[in-house]
């Protein structure tokens, strides 16, 4: 297992002088190690570096509080700042489904978690905030998939928009957009297609499938224990689609989490869900405090 970051820094600072501001020397020491402990978390190389140069101008000078050592001094000051670049503007986002049929679109690799996390969504809105969901399923080269989030429909108790074979992702869309507005739903999911990778194909069709749905939010989903890949396909997302949000699922695995520190960084975008499981409420809002302790170890 990983070493915490506390730790190091604990057996780092032993070795330093206990008195008085913190010294540029004993900043660099500890921020050695604490770049260290970045990337040993998968954030990315650039991000750390710019992390640890925002710690440092805050940590030097700061008096050293006599409650407690320099290492937790530099811990906490590390820990405030993983927050603040996490958290971004502060409270996380409600999701935007106040002007009924509310689209949401579900953007993201193969394997990802999508369709577990469309349902799983769903039965969050209409347990907790009694809405009338319909979920379609675009996914129409891989038809196990769209009985997948049918079979998955079922099991939440939310309606699933009826599969027509031969149809394309453009003519679900809008049979599912016409469906949510004539049927009275409150949100309706559009679960495109995941390739294995990022391709000019699948980038058309989500475009197109965007410009019929016009949705109030895309969310892109993504493995939060792939890392650096994932940041890469999060800015890929963003450039061609446009995402609102992410979600990071598998967060119930031994990653560290550093994927989120990189994503909300390179694509500014605010980490709304995280994936804790399989099961259908195994979901939970984003809280910064809580990725940014994993992080730290
Ligand atoms: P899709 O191809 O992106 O639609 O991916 P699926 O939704 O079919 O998910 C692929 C696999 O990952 C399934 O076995 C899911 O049960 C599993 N999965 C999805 N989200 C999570 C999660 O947060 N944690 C864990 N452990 N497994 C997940």
């Amino acid at each position: 297992m990983f070493e915490s970051l506390s730790e190091r820094l604990g057996g780092v600072f032993d070795r330093l002088t206990k008195a008085g501001a913190l010294s540029e020397a004993d900043v660099d020491t500890a921020l050695r190690e604490v770049r260290v402990a970045l990337l040993e978390a998968d954030v990315s190389l650039e991000v750390a570096r710019n992390f640890v140069k925002a710690v440092k101008v805050r940590a030097i000078g700061q008096a050293v509080t006599k409650s407690i050592t320099p290492g937790q001094q530099v811990v906490k000051i590390v820990h405030d700042e993983l927050v603040r670049v996490l958290a971004g503007d502060g409270e996380p986002e409600a999701l935007k489904i106040d002007n009924p049929p509310s689209a949401i679109l579900m953007v993201g690799l193969q394997g990802s978690g999508k369709t577990t996390t469309t349902a799983k969504l769903a039965k969050r809105l209409k347990d907790r905030n009694g809405k009338r969901v319909l979920l379609a399923s675009l996914d129409t080269n891989r038809p196990a998939a769209m009985e997948q989030l049918a079979i998955l429909a079922a099991q939440v108790g939310v309606d699933s928009l009826p599969i027509v074979k031969g149809e394309s992702a453009v003519q679900i869309a809008k049979r599912a957009k016409t469906q949510a507005a004539m049927g009275g739903y409150d949100v309706v999911f559009f679960d495109t297609a995941g390739r294995l990778h990022i391709d000019e194909v699948l980038m058309d069709e989500i475009q197109a499938v965007r410009d019929i749905a016009q949705p109030r939010e895309t969310l892109l989903v993504v493995d939060g224990l792939t890392g650096q890949d994932a940041v890469n396909v999060a800015s890929e997302f963003n450039a061609k689609v446009g995402i609102s949000g992410v979600v990071l699922t598998r967060m119930d695995g031994d990653g560290r989490g550093g994927a989120a520190l990189s994503m909300r960084a390179v694509t500014g975008k605010p980490i709304r869900f995280v994936g804790l499981g399989e099961k259908m409420d195994a979901l939970e809002t984003f809280e910064a405090e809580r990725v940014a302790g994993r992080i730290l170890g």
